[in-house]
């Protein structure tokens, strides 16, 4: 038997998913986020389920072009445009669509001549200060794209929200009115919205809205005990035990020695560790199936392992499955235990895990793969 851990995805999750995201926007365009190979559940497979998408956003030409030799034909955005130069044919070539975010990136389009003008999304900073223009600068900035010989006739708008996982915030709301007021008058398509835009701010929808981390299933709401649409989980990540052993009152497990067991109890060791993406410091108490049935992680995560608490557990064996997330156990629940957000646990899987489609593409646990 070779080692068994799996990242199990659900082209039914996403499809659904892309379906609460359809029904929220009202609607608006959607642009399906999957940089990140996808936020980690692999780009083809995933561009594939969410083929149904208005269009594709992604970060760069290494995520594009094998979206277009895959047969895409959807519009696909750059989120951070050209890097360099030279790129522009490239995006040119495969027809790929470019946020223009700084001057030096105006300046090359000016620059450019060629059969193929491209179509370019003006960003703007309206509070994050990340990328973008000013709102004082944007007048001037579209007349520069649309006198440039690179650029396309429809010149397209998107700035970034930064505090839509917060319901109670008002940033968003400062964000939208900055937005407004900074493109009164200018023609073109707008965009504002991520997941969190979508779900939670109805005034944010626009022409676009581009969901990401919701298509995977993750609620995106910091506040994630309030409700949220039925959202499924695209990835259940699995393994199995492949030890049991029985570890006397007071001995310690794992690096560290920092698990002391109480009593006499059951441990049972896991094919899976933080060489497999799993973090390491979801320790005590982390929440863990076996069989289907919820534990906690004990002791540290080791690289290729980890340990889990077996009391209570009845009939248990060696070779049982394992989820650290996915179906039945909600990936917030593990991030929230290891300091993170469910984002970085999803795109941070290494290759040595092995990864497949769900044979049933419905919903639900459904059967473990053998
Ligand atoms: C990643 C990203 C998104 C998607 O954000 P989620 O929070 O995952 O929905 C949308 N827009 C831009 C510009 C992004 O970089």
């Amino acid at each position: 038997m070779s080692r068994d851990t799996r990242a199990i995805i659900s082209p039914g999750a996403l499809r659904h998913n892309l379906q609460v995201a359809r029904h929220a926007a009202r609607g608006a365009r959607i642009m399906a986020v999957i940089k990140g190979n996808g936020y980690g559940h692999g780009l083809i497979r995933v561009a594939r389920a969410l083929s149904d998408a208005d269009a594709f956003g992604v970060t760069c030409l290494e995520e594009a072009v094998p979206l277009r030799e895959a047969g895409f034909v959807h519009p696909i955005l750059l989120l951070e445009g050209v890097f360099e130069e030279h790129e522009l044919e490239i995006a040119a070539r495969f027809r790929l669509d470019l946020v223009v975010h700084s001057d030096w990136q105006v300046a090359l389009l000016e620059a450019l001549g060629g059969p193929r003008p491209l179509s370019v999304w003006l960003k703007v900073d309206t509070g994050m200060h990340r990328l973008g223009f000013p709102p004082s600068a944007v007048r001037q900035t579209w007349q520069r794209l649309r006198d440039a010989r690179g650029v396309g006739p429809h010149i397209r708008f998107i700035t970034h929200l930064a505090c839509a996982d917060n319901r109670d915030d008002e940033m968003t709301d400062h964000q939208l009115a900055c937005f407004r007021g900074a493109l009164e008058g200018l023609p073109g398509e707008r965009s504002l919205a991520n997941s969190a835009g979508l779900l939670g701010w109805p005034p944010v929808l626009a022409d676009w809205v581009r969901p990401g981390i919701m298509l995977y299933g993750a609620n995106p709401f910091v506040d994630g005990h309030r409700p949220c649409p039925d959202l499924r989980p695209a990835m259940t990540l699995r393994s199995r035990l492949i030890a049991i052993n029985r570890v006397a009152a007071g001995e310690t497990v794992g690096y560290g020695a920092t698990f002391r067991c109480p009593e006499d109890m059951p441990v049972g060791v896991v094919a899976i560790g933080y060489g497999d993406g799993y973090p390491r410091h979801a320790d005590t108490g982390t929440p863990i199936l076996v069989n289907g049935i919820e534990t906690q992680v004990i002791g540290r995560v080791s690289m290729d392992m980890l340990t889990v608490d077996l009391r209570g557990l009845q009939g248990v064996q060696v070779g049982d499955p394992v989820t650290l997330w996915g179906d039945g156990l909600p990936i917030e629940r593990v991030a929230e235990k290891a300091g993170t957000i469910p984002y970085e646990l999803l795109c941070r899987l290494t290759r040595r895990v092995h990864f497949e489609d769900a044979r049933d593409s419905h919903h639900g646990p459904g059967p473990y793969p053998v």
